[in-house]
């Protein structure tokens, strides 16, 4: 049976070790309680809960999904019973400010539970998501009545929250969208129209569901520049704020689909419903940027969960099959056969979920701490982890599920045949994962956002906030022979990152398209940029405590190899991105519409 064991040992090196995670909470103001006991003890605690509580039903989500009645969707067994425990464990206040009932921890350290609950269980952890992205907004847009009312009883976990933009007509161009609000005589508005594929729209897991929705107001302008933002609650309140009758706004059916079968995914009507405005009138996207940028490092969290739970279960199956013999001589001779974790090509897969696993980690953990920054820095500390934050947010996004959907996909090979089958797990782990991919913008939404607002709209600025990181972080460490492997790559490929980028901003001067034609290739290559820089960041703390004579030295040797078979087998793929991103765009616009296929 598949299973999943917090990884405790590697959260504390990524988040101590490398990312110093101290030093950020003494520096950040409102952090002086996390101290290394509590983060010790809210971890353990967190393992806990995602091990034995979560774990357990992720099969179980899987099997018998939500199911449909009349409106009414009921969450798979035991769904329920978890939240009730996640909410009296005190975990959804953990990252909220005290005024609104919550723990003021710093987000970093919600992140570090949080990446324990998703790989236990992303279909069920994907409710309490939705809601710390509904918090995030109304914590930065909402009035102070709108955060009393509802975001106390979101921090609380009484009451649920969801995100809904996407209509049937629109997902990515929400400039389409045609959901109307109607402003009326007590200073509500009627909502009316039909969001598709709103996860967590419906669920029996709480008592009242706070939707928070894009809507256009009567004569606002067209395109997104008309669009706002509304909170719907599903039951209306009385005069104390407590759920009182239905509003007009129901689950239509809940979608079929690949995977993720624990969590509801709901057409929603909205029928008149009553709805109360976020934020300026026609600004809603804007606001709604900050639900999204939640979502897609939750949604990059993802990423790293699926590759976690595929190495975890890789290894311990690679270390238990018997297949064949090694080619350089048998490894386990009073066996029947070597385990098949002694062939070569079964390492590659295995240390490819490692190198995706543990350096997504560091990735996730160190954006995390500029999020952190972002709400509780100094003007100017902030502004360096805004623009940081705006580079690193697609790349993060796109990049961690594209490698997370390829551990995955490792593990059924690792498992061969078997991994086809259900009952080991690995078949759903794929499944669960490829709508990373899709949900939160797709992978060429993002790498157009990043190559195209990000990095050639600031004329490079945002870049060469990182590029000046990674070079620094270079130029501390060539002298030292040790790490010349990895310094000299990556010292190249980070000035290539900036010449590439100019080649490119050359080419879409004369010709737009050339933006669209290199947006992937560029994204995948400034991922595996940006995940080389935490495997060389890894590579050194390693060798640091190795020798200082640490008695973990199995620990630190393997982060050593990891660096090693990342920079040899992994950051050679930079050059096939380079390649096909200076290509040009006349290869992918050259063929005409009709000529795609001939039936
Ligand atoms: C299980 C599930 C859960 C979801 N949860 C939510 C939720 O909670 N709330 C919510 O609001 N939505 C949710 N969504 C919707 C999701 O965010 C959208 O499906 C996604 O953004 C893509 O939109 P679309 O499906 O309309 O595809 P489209 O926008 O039609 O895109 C189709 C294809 O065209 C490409 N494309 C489109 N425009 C461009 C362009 N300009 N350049 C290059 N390529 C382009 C896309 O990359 C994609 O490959 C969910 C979807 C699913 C399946």
């Amino acid at each position: 049976m598949p299973e999943y064991k917090a990884p405790l040992r590697d959260i504390k090196f990524v988040t101590e070790e490398v990312l110093d995670v101290k030093s950020h909470y003494a520096n950040l103001p409102g952090a002086e309680e996390a101290t290394p006991d509590m983060i010790a003890a809210i971890l353990e605690e967190g393992a806990k809960f995602a091990e034995r509580v979560l774990s357990p039903l992720n099969r179980v989500g899987d099997q018998q999904g939500c199911t449909f009645n009349d409106g009414v969707v009921t969450t798979p067994d035991g769904f329920k019973e978890a939240y009730q425990q996640y909410v009296e464990g005190g975990w959804a206040s953990l990252p909220h400010s005290e005024d609104v009932g919550g723990q003021g921890l710093p987000e970093s350290l919600g992140l570090m539970v949080t990446e324990m609950i998703g790989t236990a269980n992303w279909s069920w952890g994907m409710y309490p998501g939705l809601s710390h992205g509904a918090m995030n907004t109304l914590e930065s847009h909402g009035t102070q009545e709108q955060k009393q009312t509802y975001l106390t009883k979101l921090v609380s976990g009484e009451w649920t929250g969801t995100m809904c933009l996407t209509e049937s007509h629109c997902g990515t161009d929400l400039g389409l969208l045609k959901t109307k609000a109607e402003p009326q005589a007590d200073g509500s508005y009627a909502i009316s129209g039909t969001k598709i594929f709103i996860s967590a729209g419906e669920h029996d897991m709480a008592d009242n569901i706070i939707h928070i929705v894009l809507a256009r107001l009567p004569d606002a302008p067209a395109g997104t520049k008309g669009i706002s933002l509304f909170i719907v609650p599903k039951f209306n309140l009385d005069g104390s704020g407590e759920v009182s009758d239905r509003n007009a706004v129901a689950c239509g059916s809940i979608e079929h689909k690949m995977g993720i079968h624990g969590n509801a995914t709901c057409v929603m009507n909205f029928d008149g419903a009553k709805g109360f405005l976020i934020g300026p009138e026609n600004k809603g996207l804007n606001c709604m940027f900050t639900f999204m940028n939640t979502a897609r490092l939750g949604t990059a969290l993802q990423g790293l969960a699926h590759s976690e739970w595929a190495l975890q279960n890789s290894v311990t199956y690679a270390r238990d099959r018997l297949q064949m013999r090694s080619l350089s001589g048998p490894k386990a001779p009073e066996k029947a056969a070597d385990p098949i974790i002694v062939h070569p090509d079964v390492r590659r897969m295995l240390l490819t979920q490692k190198a995706f696993a543990e350096g997504g980690r560091a990735f996730i953990h160190y954006c995390s701490m500029l999020v952190d920054i972002t709400k509780k820095g100094s003007a100017e500390e902030k502004a360096e982890a805004d623009e940081l934050m705006s580079l690193l947010t697609p790349i993060a996004k796109a990049f961690l599920t594209e490698t997370g959907y390829e551990a995955a996909n490792l593990g059924m090979q690792v498992y061969g045949g078997h991994g086809f089958i259900s009952e080991w797990g690995m078949e759903q782990n794929v499944r669960d994962c490829r709508i990373s991919m899709l949900y939160e913008g797709t992978t060429g939404i993002q790498a157009l956002d990043l190559l195209g607002r990000k990095v050639l709209m600031s004329q490079g600025k945002t870049l060469k906030t990182f590029t000046k990181i990674i070079h620094k972080f270079c130029k501390e460490h060539k002298g030292d022979k040790r790490f010349k492997p990895y310094i000299s790559a990556l010292s190249k490929l980070n000035g290539e990152w900036g010449d590439i980028t100019l080649k490119i901003g050359m080419k879409a001067m004369r010709n737009k398209d050339e933006v669209g034609a290199a947006s992937v290739d560029y994204l995948m290559f400034s991922g595996y940029v940006v995940m080389a820089y935490f495997w060389a960041r890894m590579a050194v703390t390693a060798q640091v405590q190795l020798d200082e004579g640490s008695d973990e030295e199995g620990f630190y040797t393997a982060k050593l190899q990891t660096a090693t078979f990342y920079y040899d087998r992994i950051l050679p793929r930079t050059r096939t991105h380079v390649e096909a991103m200076l290509s040009g765009s006349d290869n992918l616009l050259s063929i005409d519409e009709e000529n795609f296929v001939f039936l």
